[in-house]
C-alpha cells in the first residue's frame, strides 16, 4: 500500500535532513566486478584464511563465549564464534528502502532487517542491528559487527575480505532521470553528471563511464535530491530503491531499467567473516528453512512487492 511507501520515504527523508543534505564523500572507490553467484567459501584463498582466523581467535575469544557454550556440550564445537555469545551483531545502512530504512519509531526496519531477525530466531540468537555507513560495513565484519545485511551485492573485490551467504535476491542497477530526459541507453551516459551512493556497485559502474563526472553521496536520497534540483543528469542506484524514489518524486523522476544500459544482474547476500564455515552453514541453513516454510516469500510480499505499488 502507498501508506507503507510514504512512511518509508518520510523516514528516509527525515534521516537525510537530520544528517545534513548534500554531504558528499570525496574519496574515489575502487572498481569492483560483481559475481553472478555467491561462492564465498570456495573462492577464499586457504593461506589467507588461516591467517585471518588466527588473528580473530586472539582478539575475539570472549570469556562469555566459553561460559555460554557450557551445557551445550556436544554442540559447542559446532558453534560459530560469532554466535557463541548468543547475539548476532548485524551491520546495515538504513538508507536503502525497501531493504532497510529507519521506521517511524526510529528503528532500522525493512526486508533485510525482517529477514535477519527471522534467521536469528531460527538460530536461537538475539539480533542486534547497528546502523552504519554503507562504505564501512565490509571492513567492520569480524570486529565491530558479526555480519552485514544491506542489499549488498556479491562482488569479487568484497570476496577478498568477506565470505557471502547464499544469495537471497537478484537485483540490477537502474538509472533515475528527470522526466523528459533524453537519456535512454548506455551511450547517453557519456560525459554526464552522475550521482551514486559511495562504495556501491552503482558507484563502480559510474566510475567506468567515459567522461562522466561522478558525485558520491553517503545516502542515495541525497543524490536523488540533487537530481531533482538540477545538479545531476542522472543517478545510478539499485532497482528497488530506484522504484521507491520514483514513486516519492512522482512526475519528476523516472526509473529506467538497467537492462536498457546493458548493466549486469547482481545478487544480494549476507556478508560474513571470512572462513567462518560454521556460521555460513548455519545462516544458509536458516535461509533455506525460511524459504521452505514460506516465511521468505511472505517477507518479499510484505516489504518488496508492497513498495512497488
Ligand atoms: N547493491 C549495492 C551494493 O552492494 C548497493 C547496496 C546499498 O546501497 N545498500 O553495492
Amino acid at each position: 500500500m502507498k501508506k507503507t511507501v510514504a512512511a518509508m520515504l518520510t523516514a528516509v527523508l527525515c534521516m537525510s535532513v537530520m544528517a545534513g543534505c548534500g554531504s558528499k564523500a570525496e574519496e574515489a572507490a575502487p572498481t569492483e566486478e560483481t559475481v553472478a553467484e555467491s561462492t564465498g567459501t570456495e573462492e577464499s584463498g586457504q593461506a589467507e584464511e588461516a591467517g585471518s582466523e588466527e588473528a580473530s581467535e586472539e582478539t575475539e575469544a570472549p570469556a562469555e563465549a566459553a561460559d555460554n557454550a557450557e551445557g551445550q556440550d556436544a554442540e559447542a564445537a559446532a558453534v560459530s564464534e560469532a554466535l557463541a555469545d548468543g547475539v548476532l551483531n548485524v551491520g546495515t545502512n538504513a538508507e536503502f528502502p525497501p531493504f532497510e530504512y529507519v521506521n517511524d519509531s526510529g528503528e532500522p526496519d525493512g526486508f533485510d532487517i525482517a529477514l535477519i531477525k527471522a534467521i536469528g530466531e531460527k538460530l536461537g540468537v538475539e539480533v542486534q542491528v547497528d546502523n552504519m555507513e554503507f562504505a564501512s560495513l565490509v571492513s567492520s565484519i569480524g570486529t565491530k559487527i558479526d555480519v552485514s545485511i544491506a542489499g549488498m551485492t556479491v562482488t569479487e573485490e568484497r570476496l577478498n575480505t568477506v565470505d557471502f551467504s547464499d544469495s537471497y535476491y537478484e537485483a540490477i542497477q537502474n538509472v533515475l532521470v528527470l522526466e523528459g530526459s533524453e537519456i535512454a541507453g548506455a551511450d547517453d551516459l557519456t560525459g554526464k553528471a552522475i550521482g551514486v551512493q559511495l562504495g556501491t556497485t552503482g558507484d563502480f559502474i559510474a566510475e567506468e563511464i567515459e567522461g562522466a563526472t561522478v558525485s558520491q553521496y553517503n545516502k542515495g536520497v541525497d543524490a536523488v535530491n540533487d537530481l531533482v534540483n538540477g545538479r545531476l543528469d542522472c543517478v545510478i542506484i539499485d532497482k528497488n530503491p530506484a522504484l521507491v524514489f520514483e514513486s516519492k518524486f512522482e512526475g519528476k523522476v523516472i526509473a529506467l531499467d538497467g537492462g536498457q544500459f546493458n548493466f549486469e544482474t547482481e545478487n544480494y547476500a549476507i556478508a560474513m567473516p571470512k572462513g567462518d564455515t560454521v556460521l555460513a552453514e548455519q545462516i544458509n541453513g536458516a535461509l533455506q528453512a525460511l524459504k521452505d516454510d514460506g516465511t521468505f516469500d511472505a517477507l518479499v510480499a510484505e516489504y518488496i512487492e508492497e513498495s512497488n505499488q
